[in-house]
């Protein structure tokens, strides 16, 4: 669905009449932790059918008074982002390719049949509370403001049918180290009694219902004793596709890294884009090619499988180090951090944090 009115939108700027004070924020962001304490500010946008985007404000962050018929709480009409600001070594905030998180969420929007809000509006709501907000920087080495784009359907309507009004709204939390001691290796179960997303499904899109999706085999993951759960595909059960929250990475011997291909039933992560242009630039041979489950374990008990690491946003690049099923466990390399893992991590936060050239273009100074 496209945007009815492209017209740039004006924010009323509205300063929290209370905000937390110094003393307390300041405890809040010297141990945040991810997700659990949030800023003072939000940006809230409304879309009405026929009038389009509207009523734009940074504003007060404050509960929402919802219908109990709206929309989203019946059938799930949401979608949401997730970015981080940074502080570079020069003290300036910015952004790390913002409009491609913009783009994802006009993609996700196609697939739950909701409007497209112009990247412009996207990205100004995005750098307006991160400017409003920046006392909420976390003072710990390696922390960021995660910020939080998020759109649901508004309408108090019991019909299935797309809602006829919209909320977009962004929050920001202050993230600490995802890691606090360097970056261990995680531990990984295979799902083997459930799939994540299936052809025609809703996997590329980022989308609640995914993730709702994911808390069982999440929790039978953690109950075995790993970290995260990887998803196989629907169809064969064979081909690997994805973690929970992440996208993953190959590294063999003869110098070439293969990522499973985006076939619409994988998130199309901005992490894996960017380090699929990193390892090109660093002579590694790289492929978008479907690898199977046997395949994983058949290379990595050969050796020719070096390492495995999973990327995205949150922990940026992560190494596998040890892979379980119901058929049993294999271990990857070392079953720590490789060097094609460490330096494609190292190569992408130095770019994130203005320390490494921005020959890309992607870090938006704010
Ligand atoms: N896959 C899934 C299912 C995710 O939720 C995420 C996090 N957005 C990713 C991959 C990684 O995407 P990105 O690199 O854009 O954070």
């Amino acid at each position: 669905m496209s945007d009815t009115a492209d017209r740039p939108i004006d924010f009323s700027r509205i300063p929290h009449p209370a905000p937390v004070p110094g003393a307390s924020r300041d405890q809040a962001i010297a141990d945040p932790g991810f997700g659990k304490v949030f800023t003072d500010h939000m940006v809230s946008i409304d879309w009405t059918e026929g009038r389009g985007w509207h009523s734009a404000t940074l504003g007060p962050r404050q509960p929402l008074s919802l219908d109990p018929a709206t929309a989203v709480l019946h059938y799930a009409q949401e979608i949401f982002e997730g970015m981080k600001a940074y502080k570079l070594d020069d003290g300036t905030m910015a952004l790390f390719r913002p409009e491609q998180n913009a783009r994802r969420f006009n993609a996700s929007a196609d697939r739950l049949a909701m409007p497209h809000l112009p990247e412009e509006a996207f990205v100004e709501a995005v750098r307006q509370l991160v400017l409003a907000d920046k006392d909420w920087f976390p003072t710990v080495e390696g922390g960021s403001l995660y910020l939080r784009p998020f759109m649901f359907a508004s309408e108090a309507f019991l019909g299935v049918r797309p809602a006829k009004q919209y909320k977009f709204l962004v929050i920001a939390s202050p993230a600490g180290n995802y890691f606090k001691s360097g970056v261990p290796a995680v531990s990984i179960w295979v799902s083997g009694d459930y799939t994540r997303a299936a052809p025609g499904g809703t996997g590329a899109a980022k989308c609640g219902g995914n993730y709702a999706a994911s808390l069982v085999p999440q929790a039978n993951a953690t109950a075995r004793g790993h970290d995260q759960v990887v998803f196989l595909d629907a169809v064969e059960r064979k081909w690997v596709e994805e973690l929970g929250g992440m996208n993953l990475f190959f590294a063999f011997d003869d110098g070439s890294l293969i990522t499973p291909p985006l076939t619409g039933t994988i998130l199309p992560g901005i992490t894996r884009e960017s380090l699929l242009q990193l390892a090109r630039e660093e002579g590694l041979q790289v492929r978008e090619e479907r690898y199977s489950i046997d395949q994983w374990r058949a290379d990595a008990e050969s050796g020719r499988l070096l390492e495995t690491f999973a990327c995205g946003t949150a922990a940026v690049v992560t190494p596998v180090g040890r892979v379980a099923g119901h058929d049993g466990e294999f271990t990857i390399g070392s079953g720590g951090a490789g060097q094609v893992t460490t330096r494609l991590r190292e190569r992408l936060v130095a770019i994130q944090r203005g320390i490494a050239e921005d020959k890309h273009g992607w870090v938006m100074r704010l």
